[in-house]
């Protein structure tokens, strides 16, 4: 039988160059015994001194494993191609031998195809790899639509939300009718509906120091479309520990950042951001908003820098930080350099195992994207706050979000007054410490903030106004807008 046994790059100084050697034989150990006879330099690379094949070489019939198929006896047709896989150490490996493409890839494709830099070659990898999407928000959104419609073959999906009418402003990956399912469903759907060739594996959780590194191992790349620092890090460190690069986003009202962490060969996210901001300094997109357009910026170019690291072509943002200001129409470009102090990158890293990081970001109570917090401060439900308005009972209600939150929906039919949190401490004199006091926010969060200034402020007849107005919204006034 007349078969080609495809030569990977390391061995081909062994073969005069040669990527294909065709030799006659009827199984594959035959195959490679024809090859060496043909190329005997090559022979102490493939076969040790007993004359057995080394066990760091593999060798692949067409596109299957040889030991699946049943080693080196294993019997050859005309035609066939024999590859050889050698592991290397350190470097890129060899990519496995590619899937074929079907006639209806083919032509899905073929605005690929005939760009030289993807070609039939670059769109086999993309059919290859597996990529993670940690996030099916914002970020996720053009992630998914643009990775699945270039043809990665797997993508996986970490989300554990539910899709909410405020998503459908930037998510794009949801619709209407999508509102109340679970996002990482509506996203299946969404990305089966534009390519059915590709894989998608949905991760139902939240990624924790004790699941990340079992969620993250079976793929080559992790996408960062996190809204939260502890998650952040974790994937910073979880990839670090893995050696798998990392790509990353982040966005914020109309301001975007996006790199690519590999620490095998550059800065990490740690190098970068030694410690994360303390909570409640940099508020999240549900507190600080985000322009809808923005997401769907900066999660494309992280699907460009996802395509580039696959088909292994272009510059990376290895070593740069990219700076998006949306307002200004203005780029910048940083230079990232690796930290030889880094604790997970550096000389002598602290950072060996993942950590606890929760604690490390100073969020203990922190639970959901949302930030309901188990606040020890004293609570009022908005029913229980509705029945004493009812009795008349003589309360003060402050509001402490900011003027255009009010503009959306307020209390002042119940006599709510608006004190930003930002003013609380030079306006607290105007406020009576002999009144009873409710505090309220959006979902309560920063009126606990609030809640705690007056307290120390001498204050004691606080009360915060459990889940904010959205709960207000829920359980007592459902004509008010949510947000
Ligand atoms: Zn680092």
């Amino acid at each position: 039988m007349s078969v080609t046994v495809r030569i990977p790059t390391p061995l081909r100084g062994f073969t005069g160059g040669n990527k294909d050697v065709a030799v006659e034989a009827d199984h594959v150990g035959e195959a490679l015994e024809e090859v060496v006879e043909i190329h005997p330099e090559l022979r102490p690379h493939l076969y040790d001194e007993e004359g057995e094949i080394r066990n760091f070489v593999n060798a692949y019939l067409n596109d299957e494993d040889v030991r699946t198929l049943g080693g080196e006896s294993t019997p050859v047709s005309p035609g066939d191609t024999i590859t050889i896989v050698p592991s290397i150490a350190g470097g890129a490996t060899e990519a496995p031998p590619a899937p074929q493409l079907s006639k209806e890839e083919i032509e899905r494709y073929s605005r690929h195809l005939i760009m030289p830099e993807v070609g039939m070659e670059g769109q086999k990898r993309l059919k290859n790899a597996r990529v993670l999407l940690v996030g099916a928000g914002g970020l996720g959104s053009p992630l998914g639509l643009y990775l699945a419609a270039a043809g990665v073959g797997m993508i996986g999906i970490v989300d554990s939300d539910v899709v909410d009418e405020s998503n459908l402003q930037r998510q794009l990956l949801h619709g209407t009718k999508d509102v109340g399912r679970s996002k990482l469903d509506s996203a299946r759907d969404r990305l089966a509906d534009v390519n059915p060739h590709v894989h998608i594996e949905t991760h139902e959780l939240r990624l924790t120091s004790d699941n990340a590194l079992e969620v993250l191992e079976p793929y080559d790349i992790v996408v960062d479309g996190t809204d939260n620092f502890p998650t952040r890090y974790l994937v910073n460190d979880a990839c670090g520990l893995l050696g798998k690069p990392n790509v990353y986003g982040s966005i914020f009202r109309f301001e975007g950042q996006v790199s690519v962490f590999d620490a095998r060969h550059g800065p990490c996210y740690r190098c970068l951001f030694r410690e994360p901001p303390p909570p409640g300094l940099v508020p999240s997109c549900a507190e600080g908003g985000v322009l809808g357009v923005l997401p769907g910026i900066i999660g494309s170019l992280q699907a460009l820098e996802t395509i580039k690291l696959i088909l292994g072509t272009g510059d990376s943002l290895v070593g740069r930080l990219l700076l998006f200001d949306a307002l200004g129409m203005e780029w910048r470009e940083l230079k990232l350099r690796k930290q030889k102090d880094c604790p997970l990158c550096g000389e002598e890293p602290t950072v060996t195992e993942l950590v606890d990081y929760l604690e490390f970001c100073g969020v203990p109570e922190y639970e959901e994207s949302e930030m309901q917090e188990e606040a020890a401060v004293p609570e009022i439900t908005p029913t229980e706050l509705k029945s004493r308005l009812d009795r008349g009972d003589r309360i003060r209600i402050v509001d402490v979000r900011e003027p255009h939150e009010w503009d959306i929906a307020n209390l002042a039919d119940h006599g709510a007054e608006l004190v930003p949190l930002g003013t609380l401490g030079e306006r607290a004199p105007e406020l009576d410490r002999s009144e009873e006091i409710i505090l309220h926010c959006r979902s309560g969060v920063r009126s606990a903030r609030a809640l705690e200034q007056l307290h120390e402020a001498g204050f004691s007849r606080l009360w915060n106004l459990k889940g904010g107005i959205l709960a207000w919204q829920e359980e007592v006034d459902s004509s008010l807008p949510r947000y």
